[in-house]
């Protein structure tokens, strides 16, 4: 028997969370499957914190999209009742004239966005436990804070089970296939077929194997987590006192903190992790890994660098500029590919749920996507930037 719907939404996670949520408000009739049960900790979006900040140095492209994801992010808030946002003001530290920092001033001047600047004195006047090296500079912007991610897929699911969605945990996607005339989309799960006119991919670290054909060069990159209890001034540590800090602490190369919400004070490198394979990745953490954190604590927050109380795996799907991937299946226009990630895309999350249900039922969005088309990762250029090693899928 097949069951249809308007549209299939295949990962619920922090992306397909949101569209369902969103799909099913505008009255569509949505059905979603999951893998697993989110919110769980073997996909992208677990840990208890993401960064939420407002002038973006990775492109002013963004910040409409990040003017309206913090508008849904409140709405969130006020639908559930639950802290899904918490803003703590936050800082990008890294040199003057780094690119990042370039950014960030680019995406405020452009949008009228309040941000402040620190010399490293007035850093480290303000934040005593901060020590940055006399190149480096701080930007200050009032709105960053944190999103917790946990909380807000949950919320989500929560919202798009109100709204009538259909949604079915432990229950994968095994295949997908395309009518011919493109007026709809049948997909395979161990309970049967379901038939929908619309279909959205938004399956995270799987999404380049759902769709292997394309060969798109995106990589999985493993990406460690860690919680440490500071050895001195742990009260400078607490949100209420100082917020998030990320460091740029050579040109591509970053670490980042988030303040002791409860469970010690998240700290992690941004990047720098090996290629891996979202079904065989490598969970266990190694003294490597936290010497290798350690070494830029040590050097910029010594107070930081204290007993170590968890840590956690986790994973980046990134495309070869970093920017995300919106848009329609190059071969079928009723499907739409949803990768917004590189580590940097889970603030986006609330917006993506009203850019994919305008996508389904409008066909367009009505932000300006073109920076996070398909057809550029379909190059030569985009191809070779992703070797075949790197993929976590040999496509034959
Ligand atoms: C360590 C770390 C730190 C980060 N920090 C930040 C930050 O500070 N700020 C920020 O904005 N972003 C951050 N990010 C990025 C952000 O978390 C991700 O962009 C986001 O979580 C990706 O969400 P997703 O919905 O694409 O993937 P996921 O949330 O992983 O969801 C994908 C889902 O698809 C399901 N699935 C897969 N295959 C199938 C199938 N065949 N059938 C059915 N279901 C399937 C999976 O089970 C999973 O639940 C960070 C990411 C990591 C890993």
């Amino acid at each position: 028997m097949t069951i249809t719907a308007d549209v299939i939404v295949v990962g619920l996670g922090a992306h397909g969370s949101s569209a369902a949520c969103h799909l099913a408000r505008r009255g569509l009739k949505v059905i979603g499957f999951d893998t697993l049960h989110p919110p769980h900790t073997f996909g992208s979006s677990h840990g208890g914190g993401r960064i939420i900040r407002q002038a973006y140095s990775e492109g002013p492209f963004y910040v409409p999209l990040m003017l309206r994801t913090y508008e849904l992010w409140e709405d969130l808030q006020d639908r559930t009742g639950k802290e899904v946002m918490r803003i703590t003001g936050g800082l990008s530290i890294g040199d003057s004239r780094g690119k990042g920092t370039a950014g960030i001033r680019e995406s405020a001047a452009k949008f009228d966005l309040p941000i402040e600047t620190l010399t490293p004195n007035e850093i480290h006047e303000r934040f005593p436990v901060l020590h940055p090296n006399e190149h480096m500079e701080a930007t200050f912007d009032p709105r960053g804070g944190a999103l917790f991610p946990e909380t807000a897929v949950q919320a989500h699911l929560d919202e798009a089970i109100k709204a009538g969605a259909d949604l079915r945990f432990d229950e994968p996607v095994i295949r997908w296939r395309p009518d011919r005339e493109g007026g709809s989309v049948q997909v395979e799960t161990k309970s049967g077929t379901f038939e929908a006119k619309q279909l959205v991919f938004t399956a995270g670290a799987w999404l380049p194997e759902l769709v292997s054909k394309l060969k798109l060069p995106m990589w999985i990159e493993r990406q460690v987590l860690f919680w440490f209890e500071p050895r001195a001034n742990a009260d400078a540590f607490l949100p209420e006192n100082m917020g998030n800090h990320g460091w740029e602490y050579e040109p591509g190369h970053s670490f980042y903190a988030q303040p002791n919400y409860g469970e010690g004070v998240k700290v992690a490198l941004h990047h720098d992790g090996r290629s891996s394979n979202p079904d065989t990745l490598d969970r266990v953490v190694t003294a490597e890994d936290e010497s290798a954190l350690r070494e830029q604590m040590e050097r910029y927050v010594p107070d930081l660098n204290g007993k170590l109380l968890s840590s956690s795996v986790c994973m980046y799907t990134n495309t070869p500029d970093r920017h995300f991937l919106i848009d329609h299946h190059p071969g079928h226009k009723n499907i739409l590919l949803i990768s917004p990630c590189s580590g940097h895309g889970f603030k986006f999350s609330a917006v993506m749920g009203e850019i994919v249900a305008d996508m389904v039922t409008e066909g367009r969005s009505k932000f300006d996507l073109s920076e996070f088309g398909v057809e550029r990762l379909l190059t030569e250029e985009s191809q070779a930037a992703c070797p075949p090693e790197r993929r976590p899928y040999t496509v034959t």
